[in-house]
């Protein structure tokens, strides 16, 4: 962002005339501030906010004494949590709003409701555009790699779509040779009435992969990735 410069000892000068009251002086200031920038371009007079109005489910997998996948520094519910809340505060940013079913390291379970059901019922509540689940995969073998996105087809017709665009992006940015696939028996795609995706951000049992996943790097590029996808489906709608 470019600054505004302010003359040296300009503080120093002397008033040549009566100091209007302070209420009025900081209207003035503000007035003054706001025409410089604008007339500098620097600042948009209404912000562009193309999801206004979205409603994006987000589902970090795992929490509290669930770590999910362990690699040998990171865990997946660490990792998934992060990608969650830097891809909600993008979409937030671009006005959609952001329904996630946890935002620290906890699970939902109580003793009424089990973590599942909590989970289900907060992304029925949502009536959300869009429902994203992040995970994190792991294997025996420690070659396995890879991001990979999966859908249930049968619940709606849509979630094939935004699981190939999002797979599309992760091509395209990670080295990923993964397809999306349909055989993941998950209760998120079960029971999504909208668009609805796991993404799998990579194997923290491959040790170069869990370096990569544990850095901010990396999760941004995840990040952007998803984001570009999702904005893609929304506004394709
Ligand atoms: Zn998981």
């Amino acid at each position: 962002m470019r600054r505004t410069r302010r003359r040296r000892g300009r503080r120093r000068s002397r008033p040549l005339f009566e100091v209007p009251p302070k209420g009025v002086l900081g209207v003035l200031a503000v007035s003054l501030l706001l025409s410089i920038v604008i007339s500098r371009g620097v600042m948009p007079v209404t912000a562009v906010r193309p999801l206004e109005g979205q409603v994006v489910f987000i589902d970090p997998g795992h929490g509290g004494i669930d770590p999910g996948a362990c690699g040998q520094t990171y865990t997946e519910k660490e990792i998934v949590l992060k990608v969650a809340l830097l891809l909600g505060s993008r979409l937030e940013r671009n006005g959609a709003r952001v329904v996630y079913t946890r935002t620290g390291d906890y699970d939902l379970e109580t003793p009424d409701v089990s973590d599942v059901d909590a989970r289900i019922k907060l992304m029925k509540q949502s009536r959300a555009t869009v429902a994203l689940s992040l995970h994190c995969n792991a294997f025996t073998d420690p070659w396995e790699r890879g991001a990979q996105v999966f859908y249930n087809a049968s619940k709606h017709p849509d979630s094939k779509k935004l699981a190939q665009m999002i797979q599309d992006e992760l091509v395209k940015s990670t080295d990923t040779e993964r397809e999306i696939s349909a055989r993941l028996d998950h209760f998120i795609l079960n029971h999504a009435e909208m668009p609805a995706v796991t993404v799998e951000l990579g194997f923290l049992s491959n040790p170069d992969e869990e370096m990569l996943l544990g850095s901010d790097e990396y999760q941004e590029k995840l990040v952007t990735c998803i984001y570009e996808a999702v904005f893609a489906f929304i506004t394709s709608q």
